[in-house]
């Protein structure tokens, strides 16, 4: 129930503005087009070629392209021999897969809190939580700021664990002059039309390590040692499954089409940024509404812009949709959906900090496509909300 009734008046705008939209242009669908009219449809040489230039754009020396960002973050559950008996640590502030990959192994999805002012796990938050049982833990990168690698990784290192990034949302950003992609052991992106580019779905993981590249690949492919590809430029049909693998593997048409998207991320990241410095300088001005915390040494890739808002959040997200922008709430703490609940017995007060951000954060409407005048209308509507609680 609202307690503050929502006043009437004229939309900003006459169409919704959503929160977040993929940039397609003339050549994207050319690329996807040329691949259409080729010989391979999958598993052919877009995939190769998106992964080479996929590593060189983040400077890792593999990247292993897969179905989406989810089968990403279970490959490399399943490639560090996560299992039954072992625990990992992941933020609860994140999407859902960030946390199902580790029920996916059998294995012990344990949350860690985050810090207040930017949302990312909080390195003392997850030094508490690490127990025998621990193996790795799942930095999540919120809303495309890189998380604290540094603090990270000594914990990391400290005790013997991986650490994984999940970098579904910070494609382009970079930390202490390092790219995300190079930041840990093994980092997974996502490919889906809201992420920094896309594939219509897709995914991607990048290491340095050979070891974990080649068990990635064969992960991918049903457990199965070598590709159609390879066996069809050998002229050889035998192949053996030597482990337990799933059908991970992305396409031709989908590796053309993210090829063509990562020649541009630099110009999106761009206009992310340019949207991201308006909405910063205009929201100075209002004291109800405060955008999230930025670090030192790091480049954000502004996937998502949060802020956190005075007064009630569902006020703010109702009268901001009626008033054409599209926000959105990232995320309800993992913890708290009804699976986790029931099946792992989290309970609301796991983690206080995320749990009290969730009820104040929305996400404004941020992707390189928007006009100017979008960008103006979000301004506009955000400072006519806050007029309206203040007065
Ligand atoms: C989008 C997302 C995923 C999952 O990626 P899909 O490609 O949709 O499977 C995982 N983690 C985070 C943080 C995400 O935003």
């Amino acid at each position: 129930m609202l307690t503050k009734t929502i006043h009437k008046s004229q939309p900003v705008r006459e169409s919704l503005l959503p929160y977040g939209q993929p940039c397609l242009d003339d050549d994207d669908i050319a690329a996807v087009v040329a691949v259409l009219k080729s010989d391979w449809l999958t598993t052919g040489p877009q995939v190769e070629r998106f992964e080479q230039a996929f590593a060189a754009a983040t400077g890792a020396a593999h990247a292993v392209a897969i179905s989406n960002g989810t089968a990403a973050l279970h490959a490399c559950m399943n490639v560090l021999d996560i299992g039954p008996g072992d625990e990992v640590i992941v933020s609860p502030m994140t999407f859902a897969a960030s946390a199902n990959c580790i029920l996916y192994q059998g294995a012990t999805p344990v949350f860690a809190d985050v810090e207040p002012d930017t949302l990312l796990l909080d390195a003392k938050a997850v030094e508490a939580k690490i127990s025998p049982a621990t193996r790795a833990i799942i930095a999540v990168d919120y809303a495309g700021q890189p998380c604290d690698y540094t603090a990270l990784q000594t914990l990391a290192d400290r005790h013997g664990l991986t650490l994984v990034a999940d970098a579904c949302h910070s494609l382009g950003a970079s930390y202490k002059g390092r790219a995300v992609g190079t930041l840990s052991a093994l980092n997974c992106f996502s490919l889906h039309p809201v992420k920094p580019i896309t594939s219509g779905e897709g995914g991607m993981i990048t290491t340095d390590n050979a070891q974990l590249a080649q068990r990635l690949r064969v992960f991918r492919n049903h457990g199965i040692t070598t590709d159609h590809r390879q066996r069809s430029e050998s002229g050889a049909w035998f192949y053996e499954m030597q482990s337990l693998g799933f059908n991970y593997r992305m396409t031709d048409i989908q590796c053309a089409l993210g090829n063509s998207q990562l020649a541009k991320l630099a110009r999106f990241t761009q206009r992310r940024h340019d949207i991201a410095a308006h909405y910063h300088q205009a929201f100075k001005a209002l004291d109800a509404v405060e955008p999230l915390r930025v670090r030192e040494q790091r480049t954000h890739a502004y996937h998502l812009y949060v802020i956190r808002v005075a007064g009630e959040r569902e006020y703010w997200y109702r009268r901001l949709r009626e008033l054409g922008i599209g926000c959105n709430v990232h995320y309800v703490p993992v913890h708290w959906h009804p699976y986790y609940q029931q099946r792992l017995g989290t309970r609301p007060g796991l983690c206080p900090v995320a749990e009290a951000a969730y009820t104040a954060i929305l996400s404004l409407p941020i992707f390189p496509r928007m006009t100017d005048s979008d960008r103006d209308d979000v301004i506009g509507a955000v400072t006519l909300v806050a007029e309206e609680l203040s007065s």
